[in-house]
């Protein structure tokens, strides 16, 4: 399973205000936000910071993996909070108020992985991991592994300025942040179920296409309905990318010891024949012979051998997608550097598509997933967490800025596009200096990323 993890990075605002009563700084007033509240900007209190006239904002919605169109409903959501959190900052909002509030609005939107559109884990539980640094002090907040809350965001803060600590998790972090007046999520509040792997005994009669298996693409028609199977170390993924009529556009992936960044990977076309998906295999499939089906209730089961592993039968893994919406993906961020010059940063993700339960990524870790210094930068992480993990990447591109005297841009760039792409890693960051320069870098298909500044006209991009 694990090498499913490793394998298969499939990842997956309203601004309309939510600050009730502003709070003195570290004590938001976020927690006054109605149940009922999309948006968490408008109400924000303003006036605070007024130093200068600079001010930037970078949000994040997620690292993209492959090309496709299922981004494109983010692009409103996050231009219309860039648009929000412009005149907040330019009417002398303060950074951390804003990161707050601008990641809070893209978790209710239900278009990100987080909040509540987030995934479940394998077991179909919500586990959703934030956290929030304030760079004034290095005052940071997190919540790991949270269930029960609308905002884990929210939590990250109210972790921060009301406990003596920096992270909690699990059903005590719910706990202790519903007490703070973090608002309770009930299981029905959340789009999406689970992304269900289990194993399954492997049916006689597998084979690609049958004629009964009685298929209706609509059940299949989330994007990104995918399947593996694993023999050894060999691992082989299919994930179905696009379905339009008949058609389908699968990506077909193997590897040895499969990271994703060393698989080989290609986009193949599939079609639906008497309900059922056939798959035509391309000519190189590393020795695989693989038979796929698509179960009329939207499973997808895969069936492999392999010569060198004589004998051996790949187990079959079956994948359900819960019904209750189209699974879009992406972990939100958000960067801010105010008018008083001060930098914060959060990040906020229902993490990995099929994650065990009681993974944690780098979103809620300090130096990891998120980090902000005032001497330096504040930054935001999406993509593969456990590389961002061990490579410490946030805080990395801090100190190559304080000991290597690099710009944002070349440490950002360096560390993302290089140094760490060849190790492996895949996704990228926002991130903002001291003096409100920006960089949005990745070494991804695409990241959901938007900028607007003093000067700077709302822009959102994904490719
Ligand atoms: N970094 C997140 C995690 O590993 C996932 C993502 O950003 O796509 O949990």
């Amino acid at each position: 399973m694990r090498n499913l993890m490793t394998g298969a990075v499939v990842a997956v605002l309203l601004f309309t205000g939510l600050f009730g009563s502003p709070g003195d700084f570290g004590v938001p007033a976020a927690r006054a936000q109605s149940a009922d509240s999309d948006s968490l900007l408008s109400g924000l209190e303003t006036g605070l910071c007024t130093a200068d006239d600079r001010f930037t904002i970078a949000i994040h919605g997620g690292a993209a993996f492959w090309r496709g169109a299922i981004h494109a409903p983010k692009i409103p959501v996050m231009q219309q909070i860039l648009t929000d959190a412009r005149s907040l900052l330019a009417n002398g909002a303060r950074a951390i108020d804003v990161v707050e509030a601008a990641i809070a609005s893209m978790e209710n939107s239900g278009h990100f992985n987080a909040g509540k559109g987030a995934i479940a884990n394998q077991a179909g539980a919500i586990e959703l991991d934030a956290s929030i640094m304030d760079g004034r002090q290095l005052q940071a907040g997190a919540v790991a592994a949270v269930g029960k809350l609308r905002n884990p965001i929210v939590a990250a803060r109210l972790v921060m300025d009301k406990s003596d600590h920096l992270m909690l998790v699990g059903p005590n972090a719910d706990e202790f942040v519903s007490k703070q007046g973090g608002v309770a999520a009930n299981a029905t509040y959340f789009l999406h179920g689970g992304l269900n792997f289990s194993d399954v005994p492997l049916p006689d009669d597998m084979a690609i296409a049958a004629a009964d298996d009685g298929v209706a693409p609509e059940h299949a028609r989330y994007l990104g309905i995918w399947g593996g199977v694993f023999l050894g170390d060999l691992n082989a993924i299919l994930v179905i990318e696009k379905i339009d009529g008949d058609k389908a556009q699968v990506i077909y992936a193997y590897g040895k010891n499969t990271i994703w960044g060393k698989a080989f990977y290609r986009r193949i076309p599939g079609e639906f024949v008497d309900g059922a998906l056939q798959v035509r295999e391309p000519a190189d499939l590393g020795g695989f012979k693989l038979v796929y089906r698509l179960g009329p209730d939207g499973t997808l089961a895969m069936k492999a051998t392999h010569p060198d592993l004589p004998g051996a039968e790949g187990t079959m893994k079956r994948l359900s997608y819960k019904p209750g919406g189209e699974y879009k993906g992406g972990t939100v961020g958000a960067v801010v550097r105010d008018r008083c010059g001060d930098l914060a940063a959060g990040t906020s993700t229902g993490g990995f598509d099929s994650k065990i339960p009681g993974r944690v990524g780098d979103s809620p870790i300090i130096g990891a997933g998120t980090y902000a210094d005032n001497e330096t930068a504040a930054i935001s992480a999406t993509g593969h967490g456990e590389f961002f993990m061990r490579y410490v990447v946030a805080y990395d591109i801090t100190a190559a800025m304080k000991y290597k005297s690099l710009s944002l841009e070349q440490a950002a760039v360096g560390l993302i596009k290089k140094d760490l792409r060849i190790k492996g890693l895949r996704g990228g960051v926002i991130a903002v200096d001291r003096d409100g320069n920006f960089t949005l870098t990745y070494n991804t298909a695409g990241m959901v990323r938007g900028v607007a500044t003093d000067s700077l006209e709302p822009s959102v991009k994904v490719y």
